[in-house]
């Protein structure tokens, strides 16, 4: 999908967990879960702000966790504006999904990024394939970016991730530490800080130990099978 034809031409279209409509010279961006109230109005100029947080007031880390708060709308009175406000919400969306149609995203695999931490995350590299596998079918599960340095498929409309993210290095450092020193699972408690990797109850923690111990969590997002990486996307 080329964005800004698609608003060049007016055709709503969606991205990540909003949808953006026309209405007479007005772009509209909604976000998710639209109670029978009506959205509440935002300005765009707010925008980057309420998304900072989710629903129930928690720091959204990873910008494009499907943490989205949800019962808003965002009136744009030009093509500028829009471009701007979707930015606001997936920064470099728009720049990477260019740069993926003109095949000139630069990929950066797994691999390289944790080889070149230092200090309390250099240990991540010290994590194994499998586990690897597990950190990117739990955390990229909950984004609405595609890992294509992991060599997953792009779908149509999807959002282009070139180089794994800070939050997931966080999650392989703590990850490598549990190979070491594996921590008793704990239920998931709802309400912990997202990337709180290191707090027994948190979701992403105990889906990914879930899934090392060969018992996934029911209900929890992942990858689509196709789209988890092979063992070359992962290791140098
Ligand atoms: S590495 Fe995974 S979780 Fe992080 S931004 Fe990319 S797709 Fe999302």
């Amino acid at each position: 999908m080329n964005i800004e034809a698609a608003i060049a031409a007016r055709n709503e279209f969606r991205i990540g967990e909003v949808a953006i409509r026309f209405e007479g010279p007005l772009g509209i961006i909604s976000g998710p879960r639209m109670g029978s109230t009506g959205p509440a109005r935002v300005a765009s100029d707010d925008l980057r702000e309420l998304v900072r947080t989710d629903d129930h007031g928690r720091y959204r880390p990873l910008p494009g966790a499907r943490t989205m708060p949800g019962g808003w709308e965002v009136r744009c009175h030009s093509a500028d504006e829009l471009l701007d406000a979707i930015d606001a919400i997936y920064p470099l969306a728009l720049r990477h999904i260019g740069q993926h149609e003109r095949g000139e995203l630069r990929v950066i695999p797994l691999d390289e990024v944790l080889r070149r931490q230092s200090g309390r995350y250099a240990v991540a590299a010290s994590l194994g394939v499998e586990g690897r596998k597990a950190a990117c079918n739990t955390l990229c599960g909950r984004c609405v970016r595609t890992p294509v340095w992991c060599e997953a498929a792009l779908p149509p409309g999807g959002i282009p991730c070139p180089e794994p993210c800070s939050v997931l290095v966080s999650l392989c450092r703590e990850a490598a530490l549990w190979d070491t020193s594996p921590p008793a699972p704990s239920a998931p408690v709802a309400g912990l800080p997202f990337a709180r990797f290191d707090i027994p109850g948190n979701e992403v923690r105990e889906t990914y130990l879930a899934d090392r111990a060969g018992a996934p969590l029911a209900g929890s997002p992942s990858l689509n099978a196709t789209a988890l990486p092979g063992d070359d996307a992962l290791v140098g």
